[in-house]
């Protein structure tokens, strides 16, 4: 896609710090880490969302991930890992193009999640996992 940072990094038309690129999969460094070491890992075709991936190319994209994620552990000696996958804009997705964020963590960072736990009435959780259910059976 013609005017998406991200196909423009795949392409090489804007630099990146690369760290792997194959067929499906290309990942970089962020140019505004959350901590030293934060990377992207994406594919290397334009998606928006992860809900418009073939399957086999989220497959293609995220056999990368362990390898990525240990490596960034090795190198920047974090002591926990989130990956993290925003999905429009009310998800805090930016850039229109699907993006796997690894992001290290250490004891004393700065970033909090607000994980605000909720519970179901009698009955709701039930009724949800059918039409779940059913909607992936379709
Ligand atoms: P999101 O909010 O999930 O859409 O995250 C987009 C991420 O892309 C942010 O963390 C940005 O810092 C990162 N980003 C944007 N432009 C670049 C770029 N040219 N190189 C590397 N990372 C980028
Ligand atoms: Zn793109």
């Amino acid at each position: 896609m013609s005017d998406c940072i991200f196909c423009k990094i795949v392409s090489g038309d804007i630099p990146s710090a690369c760290l792997l690129k194959d067929d499906d999969a290309f990942a970089f460094l962020d140019i505004g880490p959350l901590a030293e070491g934060h990377a992207l890992l994406i594919p290397t075709r334009h998606y928006e969302t992860l809900d418009q991936m073939p399957a086999s190319e989220a497959a293609g994209l995220l056999r990368h991930l362990p390898a990525l994620v240990r490596a960034v552990q090795a190198v920047t000696g974090c002591t926990g890992v989130n990956v993290l996958q925003n999905n429009g804009r009310v998800a805090h997705q930016v850039v229109p193009h699907v993006h796997f964020h690894i992001i290290p963590r250490t004891a004393d960072d700065a970033w909090h999640f607000n994980w605000p736990v909720g519970d179901y009435p009698d009955g709701r959780m039930a009724e949800l996992a059918t039409a779940i259910v059913a909607e992936l059976e379709k």
